[in-house]
């Protein structure tokens, strides 16, 4: 490889003699035929690549041995503070919320961990790929720039010095001319177009006709299309077309077919003729091989230059000064031709040059700007290639845009240099085309492909978001300027958007099309940000406010121009008061929602206040050009309309109409939208005669004529009910709003508040429905262009915190202290929060009242308003001027006759708070005045004042006190009370000059009788309330064929509790008993049972003879108990169910809900189950979260998934029976459980304890634990139908051992009464269908008989044996003092016969103490089984230290078992198992021929979590799919049962499992779970349980953040910490075997997750 170099040192013309090397070598390495796809071929291409064509370039860049040349490097290098770590798709990312400049700046996980942000509150999220740490960027962070790693040192090189000086000068050059050709090779490769010829000096020396066949991505093909095409164009099988596709989808292109060119283009063209007939074709090329080769090399050329820089800062400058440098022709430079031939490459080729741009470029501070100014200066060209492009925007070069303008130095130099934000804004605008005739935009009748463009253009804002996001400190004349020039611009854009998506209202019919409004509401939304931050930006510098609010005013003037219409103005008067406006009702003209330039002055108008630049330079400011009436104009308009669409009279204008307005008021857009309209009113009365402002309120709602008619006072009149309705309503909204005008002063800037404040309202109006969780909080309240709500710092001023349980989530409830604050008429209120809140707050304040024992009110008096700010102070006028008190005195004076519909409790109910609230008004404003004079507010008086012409009725004062006692208004009599207490209260001020002291009203006692008879009436009507829902619920009961569970639960519950009770221990009045005694003399009793058919609520003995009465019950196969995974499950034609493994690798498990019902009840109500799914799958309607055809059914009562049914069969004393002596040689170690006997295979037919019908049950049930045992069709000749019954029972008395024995709970009496019912049948089961095949003998009568007794010790000497055998026996040196007991030297003698027979394979062992320990430990589990199953084959009552956990127990159990005190006697009676010991197999599996399990087995526990949720982002984000040679997984997946990760929800790890295909999901829990799975899906932070291909569900995950919350999908990214306790929840679901019932319980809840493709996962 080196012979080149002395050549190419010598070079004259360099570029010349690479390219000849490449012409000659490239084609050769690269051009590798047909597949192209093998690792191995892949190795030899990399490695070929390497040594001739990279190895030259490196030898000559560094003038030594490469790897010895770049470690110099590296070690000269002084590296920038940088970090610079590029993100990979799911990796985890951090920020600061504290301390990042904004939401963009983020650090990697490692230098999160070395950072101060790591105990600040950060925000955790995955990054989607492409970006950097910002680490080391002091722009970027306000506090902590550096980590730990990335501090700069003494060392390190000042940010200004140019590290090109640092390298030797040879180098500089050499670097500079090897740079400059492969960069330029590169590019010109990548751009290039033609697909048969090269670029001069790169034809190859000897052409061939070899093409390849180049298919390209796009977004508009399906997968499934692609891959159908492929298998059709070029005769593929599916799975290699499924692998053509996916690296496509990943690259961007593939090859699909290599030969000559005739084989190339017969493949294209029948790619393109199959998918151009429903959109435009797949784009495919046939290429020469050596220009893909090339072009292959090309990206290798860029990654290694990428890897070259990583060396030397150096290095990296001298690549960026290449890129940038100026040259002639169409394009500035080499980074230019590739920025502006972006949306032509693929995009693999795209990825790679832009992470070269972001190694390089952007990781040099002083080329960053250079780039950045030439990104702006092609921002336009580029933003529309990315217009006409089709791919996501993360593939496009615009995407860069985020790492240029989000730091604000560069933000600003762009706009001032390059005039960034004026750009950015009139590219938007002009890709959005179309208009009405008066140049708005209109997006009625776009095209999907126009609504897609649509889609791109957004990308825009977020260009100019970044741009605006962190507002200036200091201003230069020439930022002043250009913003300026950028806010025209935008005035511009809002001006199209000023009455867009005007609406009229029908009447007659129904609207025929929904109009479209999504479009524009999206531009709005997407728009609110960029307001709110023009408007900070214009209150950090006067001369810019002012000279904003000036170009605003006359963009707004323009807006009005066609706003009177020419028509001759009407004259209005009311109560002595007139005013002129025009005729304009929008119950009939054209209205629209869209008001961003009257809201962006309102805006500005506040800031005005706020900055009190308004007082201060009042001569700068266009005030007296305002005309208030025409400022309020509009957005009256749109309120009116919001009233009138409540009133119900819009209902014609359909869905659209109803959407629009509810996103008006929606947290996403009410701020620059509902929140402005009401400042603009507020600013517009404030400017005005308030009478004048009222009357055209009342005009426009359309409401006029009924306050000014000559006999307003007396009730309306009109004939139209609906009529009447209607103004009712309008009514109603005026008045509030006139509440919301003067009473909404939590804007800082309107009301003298701080923004804190205004946030701690929003809360406390939150916290006053009802407590409420973090995430739903921060949905309730405006998130600023941080994405911050400003939450944090408020919420624990007035909420405390409950933690939450092992379920739901943390709550914060409201302190008692704030309730003062609620006001009933919150402007954020929805109707519906509105009557929740007053519930609540009602409901509170009259238990505050009880409980204090003192009479509080229970009336919702307003909060005392905070003072207005001066540029807003007059509208206080409103409250006392002529017109609202002709308005409250006409509501006033109709309220003094009971309602007959002329008039509404919450008209009156609001013009009591708008009185209430004046009152307060007055009351302040004399406790802050010093004297009387200077209250100009005097409500007091005039309210006392008679009603003037012509209305000429009682004073609003006497109207009040004459409504006091009115009977018809018993609800408001509080208020009415309240308020006229504060009219005394502030006469006494007034009479009393400077006020001393403040006067609360709240204080008064009122008459205890009033409350009584209050709470009496409310007490009557909750009574009522209760009567009608308990009918109503009833109703419904008995509608629902379920009618018995309301009348029976109890007696059922009952007949549970005392069937527990019967099976544990106390006898009962119930039972029957009949004298007996058990061997060591304790009573045992033969039982009646009595139970009820939860059917037909029959009650039913039950007798072997009787009719059979069944459990509903559920088999499933386990592996929870599995001590080996890794062992395949059995192969079941042939397994041998009679000997259960050691290992437990499968098992059957059997639980029931416990319901009883006739087995006839049963199958009548299985039979219905089925021909419901008949008719079902006729109609293919709907799902079923059960399968019928595999005899699953929900239980009638609790619907708990069921798959069969187990018979209850009576107590039985204990059969008695002929043993006969069973030993056989295994081949694997005896099993614990009670040996079958063969018994089974014996010619024998015992008299049938049974009747037929519990026959046939005991039928049913073996054959279903038969079938999903085995996963065979049910076959009833097969022997070992039975015995699988028997294997279920020992199992699932095992996995009931375990789970008592992990709880600490103890054996008997902790068991829930179902498992205890399940247990019971299944054992008296089992043994007597062991009995039935064996004689009956009626003699013994003890815990355990005789015969049974017999083989329990010859199971329990077999399985010391096996302990002993297996016990750990690495010797614990522990002093024991005293002598050997007797158990110990007898486990020592046995162990030595042992070793006598085994010889070396078992150690030597001396301490006989260490041996015994070790088989008492691993005997017990064992005896707990036993126990457990005498116990409840015979009943018999277990004695006392067994209903307790702790100590005693071992004595107690082998007494209970009749078993000798010292177990190792039993041994003598048994050397048979000697003779077993010397099978060849046993030796072998002790030698390490098999997995050994040692008792006692421990309990299997999931795998361990971290507790740090980001550490298994960061392993998933490591994780790559095991089957796609190294690509990133989309949906990691961890089993947590085995620990494994899946590359789950994808065709790349598609497998066939019993002839379908299954996602790695279902594939793995074939076998890990024996069908059963439980997953946490990582990336979406949820955890997945599925059960078989067609169920599953998501389970809420055990990580939590600090509020107490989950975050499924990972989407508000608060860190996640594990909670233990729910982790220890999911376990011991598992380990209870409940998962598949959870499932189906959350299928049966959710019938979405019934048609979720599971199978896929
Ligand atoms: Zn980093
Ligand atoms: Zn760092
Ligand atoms: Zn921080
Ligand atoms: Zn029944
Ligand atoms: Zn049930
Ligand atoms: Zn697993
Ligand atoms: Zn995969």
């Amino acid at each position: 490889t080196r012979t080149h170099l002395p050549r190419w040192l010598a070079a004259a013309d360099l570029q010349q003699e690479i390219y000849h090397h490449l012409a000659a070598y490239v084609p050769r390495i690269l051009c590798v035929g047909p597949s192209g796809g093998s690792s191995r071929e892949e190795q030899r291409e990399e490695l070929a690549c390497q040594l001739l064509l990279l190895a030259p370039l490196e030898w000559l860049l560094l003038g030594a041995e490469p790897a010895a040349g770049l470690a110099a490097l590296q070690e000269n290098n002084t590296p920038s503070p940088l970090c610079g770590h590029v993100f990979k798709v799911g990796e985890p990312t951090y920020s600061c919320r504290e301390c990042a400049a904004d939401p963009t700046c983020v650090l990697c996980m490692q230098c999160f961990l070395g950072s101060v942000h790591k105990e600040h509150r950060y925000r955790m999220t995955t990054s989607g790929g492409g970006g950097f740490c910002d680490c080391g960027d002091a722009e970027a962070w306000k506090k902590g720039p550096y980590c730990h790693k990335h501090t700069p040192t003494s060392s390190s090189r000042d940010s200004e010095e140019d590290p090109v000086a640092l390298l030797p000068a040879d180098m500089v050059s050499r670097s500079s001319s090897i740079f400059s050709v492969l960069l330029r090779y590169a590019v010109a490769m990548l751009t290039w177009e033609q697909e048969d010829q090269l670029p001069a000096g790169l034809e190859p020396p000897d052409r061939g006709d070899s093409y390849y066949c180049m298919l390209f991505n796009d977004e508009v093909h399906t997968y499934e299309q692609v891959i159908y095409t492929l298998q059709k164009a070029v005769n593929c099988s599916q799975k290699e077309a499924v692998s053509f596709a996916t690296t496509v989808d990943r690259d961007g292109r593939k090859s699909v077919r290599y030969g000559d060119f005739q084989f190339c283009d017969q493949a294209k063209s029948v790619i393109v003729r199959n998918t151009s007939r429903q959109s435009k074709p797949l784009r495919v090329h046939v290429m020469h091989s050596s220009v893909v080769a090339h072009q292959c090399f090309a990206l290798k050329a860029l990654s290694w230059l990428g890897q070259i820089i990583q060396y030397s800062d150096g290095l990296r400058r001298i690549l960026c000064q290449v890129g940038l440098q100026k040259e002639e022709g169409e394009y500035s430079s080499l980074v230019d031709k590739l920025m502006l031939n972006d949306s032509k490459m693929w995009k693999g080729a795209r990825n790679i040059y832009h992470q070269l741009l972001m190694n390089s470029l952007l990781m040099d501070l002083k080329y960053k700007k250079i780039f950045a100014i030439q990104f702006a200066k092609n921002y336009r060209r580029l933003q529309t290639d990315f217009m006409e492009d089709d791919h996501e925007r993360v593939v496009s070069v615009t995407s860069l845009s985020v790492q240029l303008f989000t730091v604000p130095t560069m933000a600003r130099m762009l706009m001032v240099e390059e005039d960034l934000m004026t750009t950015i804004i009139r590219t938007f605008v002009d890709h959005l085309r179309h208009r009405d005739l008066q140049g708005r935009f209109q997006f009625d009748r776009y095209t999907a492909q126009q609504a897609f463009k649509f889609g791109r253009v957004q990308s825009l804002i977020g260009d100019l978001k970044y741009v605006l996001i962190s507002r200036p400190s200091e201003w230069s004349d020439q930022l002043r300027v250009k913003f300026l020039e950028g806010l025209d611009a935008f005035l511009e854009l809002l001006k199209c958007m000023q009455g867009m998506d005007p609406v009229v209202r029908q009447v007659g019919q129904h609207i025929e099309m929904e109009p479209e409004w999504e479009a524009a509401f999206t531009m709005q939304m997407k728009l609110t940000h960029i307001i709110s931050m023009i408007q900070e930006w214009c209150s950090s510098d006067e001369r810019v406010l002012i000279e904003a609010y000036r170009k605003c005013l006359s963009a707004l003037s323009v807006c009005h121009s066609g706003l009177p219409d020419g028509e001759q103005p009407i004259s209005l008067s009311l109560a002595g008061h007139c005013v002129e406006t025009f005729r304009y009702q929008v119950s009939q003209d054209k209205v629209s929602i869209h008001l961003p330039v009257c809201r962006l002055l309102a805006g500005l108008h506040v800031l005005l206040s706020r900055t009190d630049v308004a007082n201060r330079f009042p001569e700068q400011l266009p005030l007296g050009e305002l005309s208030p009436p025409l400022l309020i104009e509009l957005p009256l308009r749109c309120l009116v309309l919001c009233a009138q669409v409540h009133a119900g009279m819009w209902r014609r204008n359909g869905f659209s109409l109803i959407n629009q307005i509810y996103y008006y008021h929606n947290v996403k857009c009410r701020v620059e939208m509902f929140d402005k309209d009401i400042i603009m009113l507020q600013a517009g009365a404030s400017m005005m005669d308030p009478n004048h402002f009222l009357m055209i309120v009342l005009s426009r709602f359309e409401l006029f004529h009924i306050f000014s008619s000559a006999d307003c006072r007396k009730r309306y009149s009109e004939a139209n009910k609906d009529v009447i309705q209607q103004n009712n309503t309008l009514i109603e909204e005026m008045l509030h709003l006139i509440i919301m005008v003067v009473g909404e002063r939590y804007v800082s800037g309107v009301g003298q508040v701080e923004a804190f404040d205004e946030v701690r309202r929003e809360i406390i109006h939150q916290l006053s429905i009802r407590p409420m969780a973090h995430s739903e909080l921060v949905k309730a309240l405006p998130e600023n262009g941080n994405k911050e709500t400003g939450l944090e710092r408020v919420i624990d001023t007035v909420a405390s915190f409950k933690s939450p349980g092992v379920t739901g989530r943390g709550l914060y409830e409201l302190r008692p202290e704030w309730n003062r604050h609620f006001n009933l008429y919150f402007h954020h209120y929805s109707r519906a929060d509105q009557s929740k809140a007053e519930e609540a707050q009602r409901k509170l304040r009259r238990q505050n009242g009880e409980n204090t024992g003192k009479h509080t009110p229970v009336p919702l008096p307003p909060p005392p308003p905070p003072p207005l700010c001066p540029l807003f102070g007059s509208l206080v006028n409103l409250l006392q001027c002529d017109v609202l008190l002709a308005v409250e005195g006409a509501v006033l004076q109709w309220a003094v006759e009971p309602s007959g519909g002329g008039w509404t409790e919450s008209m009156l109910q609001r013009v009591l708070h708008l009185v209430g609230v004046a009152l307060l008004e007055e009351q302040q404003q004399l406790e802050n005045s010093s004297g009387d004079d200077d209250v100009t507010f005097n409500y007091t008086c005039k309210i006392t004042r008679p009603g003037e012409a012509p209305s000429t009725s009682g004073s609003v004062l006497a109207l009040l006190e004459s409504l006091q006692n009115a009977p018809h208004l018993e609800v408001h009599k509080d208020m009415i009370t309240w308020i006229l207490k504060l009219v005394a209260n502030i006469k006494t001020m007034r009479e009393r000059t400077p006020s001393t002291s403040s006067i609360t009203v709240c204080q008064g006692q009122r008459p205890e009788e009033t409350v009584r008879d209050k709470d009496k009436a409310e007490r009557k009507r909750k009574a009522e309330m209760a009567r009608l829902r308990r009918e109503k619920i009833m109703a419904q009961m008995s509608e629902m064929q379920k009618h018995f569970i309301n009348e029976n639960k109890e007696l059922f519950q009952q007949s549970l509790e005392e069937l527990e009770a019967s099976t544990s221990a106390a006898a009962d009045s119930r039972l029957i008993s009949h004298a007996g005694f058990t061997a060591d003399g304790r009573p045992s009793a033969e039982r009646r049972q009595l139970v009820t058919c939860i059917l037909c609520q029959e009650e039913q003995e039950v007798r072997g003879h009787g009719r059979a009465m069944v459990l509903a019950a559920f088999v499933q196969r386990s592996t929870v108990l599995s001590k080996n995974r890794r062992r395949n499950l059995p192969d079941p034609e042939h397994h041998d169910p009679v000997f259960m493994h050691p290992d437990l690798s499968l098992g059957i498990y059997t639980a029931s809900c416990g319901h009883i019902m006739h087995a006839t009840c049963w199958q009548r109500y299985f039979e219905a189950v089925q021909l419901k799914e008949q008719r079902r799958q006729q109609r293919l309607r709907g799902h079923t979260s059960y399968d019928v055809e595999n005899g699953e059914f929900l239980c009638p009562l609790c619907e708990c998934l069921s798959n069969t049914v187990i018979p209850l069969l009576p107590h039985t004393h204990s059969p008695h029976h002929r043993y006969t002596h069973t030993h056989t040689h295994t081949h694997t170690l005896p099993s614990p459980q009670p040996a079958v006997p063969e018994g089974f295979r014996v010619d024998f037919t015992p008299p049938n304890p049974f009747s037929s019908s519990v026959s046939e049950m005991i039928t049913t049930f073996s054959m279903a634990t038969y079938k999903v045992g085995l996963k065979l069709n049910p076959n009833e000749t097969d022997p070992r139908v039975p015995v699988l019954s028997w294997s279920t029972c020992a199992f699932t008395i095992q996995s009931i051992e375990r789970l008592l024995m992990d709880e600490e709970k103890p054996l008997f009496g902790s068991l829930p009464c179902r498992q205890v019912r399940v247990c019971f049948s299944l054992q008296v089961y089992s043994v007597m269908s062991y009995g039935s095949v064996h004689s009956l003998d009626q003699s013994g009568r003890r815990a355990v008989d005789s015969a049974h007794l017999h083989l329990l010790h010859l199971v329990t000497v077999a399985h010391l044996v096996q302990i002993l055998l297996t016990s750990t026996t690495e010797e614990v040196c522990m002093d024991h003092d005293g002598g050997e007991s007797e158990e110990e030297e007898l486990t020592c003698q046995l162990y030595n016969t042992l070793r006598k027979h085994l010889g070396s394979v078992l150690p030597e062992v001396t301490s006989g103490w260490q041996l015994f320990r070790c088989v008492k430990a691993g005997v017990l589990p064992f005896l707990r089984a036993a126990a457990l199953f005498f116990h409840y084959l015979n009943s018999t009552a277990p004695p006392a230290d067994l209903l307790v956990s702790g100590p005693g127990q071992w004595e107690a159990l082998l007494s209970f078992l009749s078993l000798p005190s010292n177990l190792l006697q039993l041994y003598h009676g048994q050397h048979t198992l000697l003779e077993w010991c010397c099978h060849p197999g046993v030796r072998q599996t002790l030698q390490g021929g098999g997995v050994l399990v040692k008792f006692p087995r421990e309990s299997n526990r999931l795998i361990e979590l971290p507790e740090d949720y980001s550490v298994l982002i960061n392993q998933a984000s490591s994780f790559t799919c095991p089957r796609s040679g190294g690509d990133k997984s989309r949906a990691p997946t961890l089993c947590l049962v085995c620990g494994c990760m899946l590359c789950s929800q994808s065709y790349c790890c598609q497998t066939e499992l019993d002839g379908e295909d299954v996602g790695a999901c279902t594939a793995h829990t074939s076998t890990c779970g024996a069908g059963l799975g439980l997953f946490l899906r990582v990336r979406e932070s949820q955890v997945l349980f599925v059960a078989g291909k067609t169920k599953g569900c998501f389970y809420p995950p055990p990580y939590l953040d600090d509020y107490g919350e989950t975050d499924q999908g990972l989407k508000r990214g608060n860190p996640l910490h594990l909670c233990a306790e729910r982790y220890r929840k999911i376990q011991r679901l598992w380990r209870q075997h409940g998962i598949a019932e959870v499932i189906g319980h959350a299928q049966e809840a959710n019938q979405t997750l019934v048609a979720i493709d599971w199978q896929h996962l």
